[in-house]
């Protein structure tokens, strides 16, 4: 198979997975990018791999479900998460990047691999050519030509809600006098900038917040808006301490000097390796900008502060894949074209990371006439890809992210019987065991042999 028969389409988290994936695999490919030529509604910048709002890529913790991901995709030999240790910054226990670091360390990886070959351009359809493979890693915001093609192909349109974005602030307008450094109890290095705010403080930034002007969301939408990643100010409406029990939660959170604990706290999360940008932790929003600035600027400390990033509101396009794709991701009704990443409906930057590398191994391995297992249904990976995106159940499939309540349960570590921290511990160990034993199955160890 020649170099032109594979293509991957994106060069976002999935799509530089696939490719590099396909490289190792012995595949040649030609990784489609449709940025400078045309840019979607989050993305700034003509970088592969750009993440597009937080900078972390969570948890590291190996009995958490994000640190378990990453521990099961590192013994599959993924490639971006290399790339994300290298372009680290202090987070704590979390893996967080520099964004541009990270995206120019991806272009490295894909530069120095002679089997991809990269092109800057928008696919706005699929070619009739028989031998022609597509792994289609578009993203959430794919472009609207595009879409209208899978929409043609799957019989019915793509799926929309909505997602929010969070606004980060330079720290250099920061009144760092008013915030104070610390992790929440103490856990890995003071790498937060809290915010501390006292009852009538806290009330009055609440009260103004539900006031605040948004940004329009039509009727048909608004029961789209997805929990996960609700925005601040509808946080706020659902009750005046709601937030000081969520995202601005203070347990865990003393004040270095004095040992107080405030009624809420706002924590800022370094954003760039510099140190010069954070980001509101948990204030996803879509208050229009003035608004953002007039409101956050309440928050002691941030009453100067100048946003080199306003929150948003996006739009999120996923399949129906329980529906419309098969066990290799591709589409039931034509086999050529093939899914990874968010648009197969996993939910985050590591999970569509973990999409792209799987689709790219089910292609290389069709190409080789070699019948690959699905993951192991006692890992993350397999819980997840195998498992929830075939999961009919609901009628209304949404994205999810990797999570614990995916893995099946045996009964020694049923809940009750031990707990929580150490269940997790176990079925972490389990996952990591299976996942070995299925790598070096003949089909996988064929796969994978240099
Ligand atoms: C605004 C926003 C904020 C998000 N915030 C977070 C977050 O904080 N944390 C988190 O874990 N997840 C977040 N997500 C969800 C998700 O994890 C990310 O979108 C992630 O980047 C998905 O990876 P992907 O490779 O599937 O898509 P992307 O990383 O979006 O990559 C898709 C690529 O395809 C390109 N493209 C689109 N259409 C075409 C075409 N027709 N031809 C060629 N190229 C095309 C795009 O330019 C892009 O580079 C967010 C999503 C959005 C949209």
């Amino acid at each position: 198979m020649n170099g032109s028969q594979v293509h991957v389409v994106g060069g976002g988290l999935a799509g530089c997975e696939a490719a590099l994936q396909l490289a190792r695999l012995g595949v040649p490919c030609t990784l489609h990018e449709m940025r400078p030529v045309r840019s979607t509604p989050a993305h700034r910048t003509a970088g592969l791999a750009e993440v597009v709002c937080s900078n972390s890529l969570k948890s590291t913790e190996p009995a958490t479900a994000s640190g378990l991901l990453k521990a099961e995709l590192d013994l599959a030999g993924c490639r971006l998460l290399g790339a994300a240790r290298g372009a680290a910054v202090p987070a704590g226990a979390a893996l967080a990047v520099d964004r541009e670091l990270f995206s120019a360390a991806v272009a490295a990886l894909i530069a120095a691999e002679p089997l991809v070959t990269l092109v800057r351009d928008e696919v706005v359809d699929f070619a009739d050519d028989p031998a022609a493979r597509w792994i289609v890693a578009t993203g959430p915001l794919t472009s609207p030509d595009l879409n209208a093609a899978i929409a043609r192909r799957t019989g019915r349109e793509g799926l929309h809600f909505f997602d929010a974005v969070a606004p980060s602030v330079s720290l250099e307008s920061l009144d760092c006098d008013r915030l104070f450094r610390a992790a929440r109890y103490d856990k890995g290095e003071a790498d937060y900038w809290n915010a501390p705010l006292d009852r009538e403080e806290y009330r009055a930034f609440c009260a103004a917040l539900v006031a605040a002007e948004r940004t329009e969301v039509h009727d048909f939408e608004k029961s789209l808006l997805f929990d996960g990643c609700q925005p601040v100010e509808e946080i706020a409406d659902t009750g005046p301490e709601t937030l000081a029990h969520g995202p601005l939660r203070p347990v865990g959170l003393r004040h270095p000097r004095t040992g107080e604990r405030a009624h809420a706290v706002v924590q800022l999360r370094q954003e760039n390796e510099a140190g010069t940008i954070f980001g509101l932790v948990g204030f996803q929003t879509r208050l229009k900008q003035g608004e953002q600035r007039r409101v956050f600027r309440m928050i002691p400390g941030l009453e100067r502060a100048e946003f080199v990033r306003y929150g948003q509101l996006h739009r999120n396009l996923y399949l129906d894949a329980p529906r419309v794709l098969d066990a290799r991701f591709a589409l039931r009704d034509d086999a050529r074209i093939r899914f990874a990443g968010q648009i197969t409906g996993v939910e985050g930057y590591v999970e569509s990371i973990a999409s792209g590398l799987t689709t790219a191994w089910r292609l290389a391995a069709e190409l080789r006439a070699l019948d690959l297992p699905d993951w192991p249904d006692r890992t993350l990976l397999g819980a997840l890809l195998d498992g929830f995106l075939r999961d009919g159940t609901s009628r209304r499939f949404s994205p999810m992210n990797a999570n614990f309540g995916l893995l099946p349960v045996a009964p020694d570590v049923a809940r009750g019987r031990r707990g929580r921290q150490q269940r997790k511990e176990i079925l972490a160990e389990r996952s990591l065991a299976a996942l070995r034993a299925h790598l070096a199955e003949p089909a996988t160890a064929a796969l994978l042999a240099p």
